[in-house]
């Protein structure tokens, strides 16, 4: 073989800590808000949704946090994640850069999300929580909670926006294998859910909506918690271990990333990445350059403003300071669904408006071409929200050709998009529309 693509690490080299970018802020993160009172929120008010030990990694600026064995031992199921150079992406670009990408898609729910539900699930389990609510929209965040609480015996209450429910049911089928109840959003088991239903009975739902729903029925029913799959701190903390596992593969391709890319919804699969990264930039004269790319049609980061605002849509959750494009702002149909949200981890947001790293913007139809580029030529069909940082990937790609110039370019490819098949047979048959 001419040259190694592919570059694996052993079980023993899962990480054993999680890395909190919030102690390495140059400034700190504006405090999260009382919805009620507008006065910064006591971290005990945030134990009514969730248990002693989030709540702690939620607001600690600790840099390193252990992670259980237990949790090392299901991530063992399919980490370390490999990281791959696209060697045939490269050679059909005719560019003189350097493709890497850490393939999240491994995972048993295909994407990056097992690795905080699996940790939020055993977190729970330990305070003694039976029972966890939540929300998903296309179902990768459902579905990946609904793997680890069957992993760690916890039943799992999942409210789906109610036009995914009927349009994507094998997220929901995989849900149910795994043993979760999954309810189309608006239901009838919230007030909340009634209200909106009585006025709407067609209401195709949305994920402010549905984060609505689990939050009212977490503080309705005993012994339960909500769970939630991105934005908030510990969230972006458990997704650290890509990047430290990235950082170590890269040094066995013995490179250096110049650009790093990540797709953003809430944030979570990009902070994953660039968060160990970033900490070399800030701790080490490092100088990665530190990309997050967006859909057009859901511009939070690009076109959002950055204020206090609420998570979801009834204003139940605590205010957070982050790019928004306002709680009721209801995104356009793409199908990359996991990046259709209206606000942004606090994190990322603080990290744009200090400079210290980028964001861009594109149209799902340029996207969906990068994405069958990929899949031809590097053989994994990508989920259509990864398909946004390919995309990215594949302009500086052509950059790095008219320049002349050997860059190396890494991406996160957070997920596989074999449950997504449907919107490729849109852009298959010519279908696919920009918003
Ligand atoms: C949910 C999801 C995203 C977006 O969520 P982040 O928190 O921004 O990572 C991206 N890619 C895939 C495959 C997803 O399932």
């Amino acid at each position: 073989m001419s040259q190694p693509t592919r570059f694996t690490l052993t079980q023993a080299d899962i990480p054993t800590q999680w890395y909190n970018v919030l102690a390495d802020l140059p400034e700190p993160l504006p405090p999260p808000l009382h919805p009620g009172t507008k006065q910064p929120i006591p971290p005990e008010a945030l134990q009514a949704i969730f248990p002693e030990q989030i709540v702690r990694q939620e607001v600690s600026t600790e840099r390193w946090m252990a992670i259980p064995e237990p949790v090392r031992e299901v991530y063992a199921l399919w980490r370390p994640t490999p990281l791959l150079r696209a060697v045939r992406l490269e050679q059909a670009l005719q560019t003189p850069a350097h493709i890497y990408y850490k393939y999240e898609g491994a995972s048993p729910a295909g994407s990056h999300k097992v690795n905080t539900a699996v940790a939020q699930a055993y977190f729970n389990r330990e305070a003694g929580t039976r029972r966890l609510a939540t929300e998903t929209g296309a179902g990768q965040w459902g579905a990946s909670l609904a793997l680890a609480c069957r992993l760690f015996g916890l039943e799992c209450n999942v409210y789906m926006v109610k036009v995914s429910y009927g349009q994507k049911p094998y997220r929901r089928m995989l849900m149910e294998t795994w043993g979760a109840t999954v309810h189309p959003s608006p239901s009838d088991l919230t007030e909340y859910g009634r209200k909106l239903r009585a006025a709407d009975p067609h209401s195709a739902g949305s994920l402010g909506v549905a984060i609505s729903e689990a939050i009212e029925d977490t503080v309705k029913h005993p012994n339960t918690k909500y769970s939630l799959g991105s934005v908030l701190n510990h969230v972006c903390l458990h997704q650290t271990v890509i990047g430290q596992e990235a950082i170590r593969q890269m040094a066995l391709a013995g490179e250096e990333p110049e650009v790093i890319f990540g797709c953003v919804g809430g944030g979570s699969n990009f902070a994953g990445l660039a968060f160990p990264f970033l900490r070399l930039n800030l701790t080490a004269n490092k100088r990665y350059r530190i990309v997050a790319v967006e859909p057009t049609a859901c511009p939070t980061l690009t076109k959002g403003e950055l204020r206090y605002d609420f998570g979801d849509t009834a204003g139940l959750t605590p205010l957070l300071m982050m790019y928004t494009l306002g709680h009721d702002f209801m995104p356009p149909p793409i199908h990359a669904g996991g990046l259709r949200y209206h606000g942004m981890a606090p994190t990322v947001s603080h990290l744009l408006k200090l400079g210290l790293i980028e964001a861009q913007a594109f149209h799902q139809t340029a996207v969906f071409e990068s994405a069958a580029l990929f899949a031809r030529t590097e053989g994994i069909v990508p989920a259509p929200e990864a398909a946004h940082a390919i995309h990215a990937v594949v302009q500086e790609a052509l950059r790095a050709r008219e320049a002349d110039q050997k860059r190396v370019l890494l991406f996160n490819l957070s997920g596989h998009g074999l449950l997504d098949l449907s919107a490729y047979e849109t852009y298959l048959k010519g279908k696919l529309a920009d918003a």
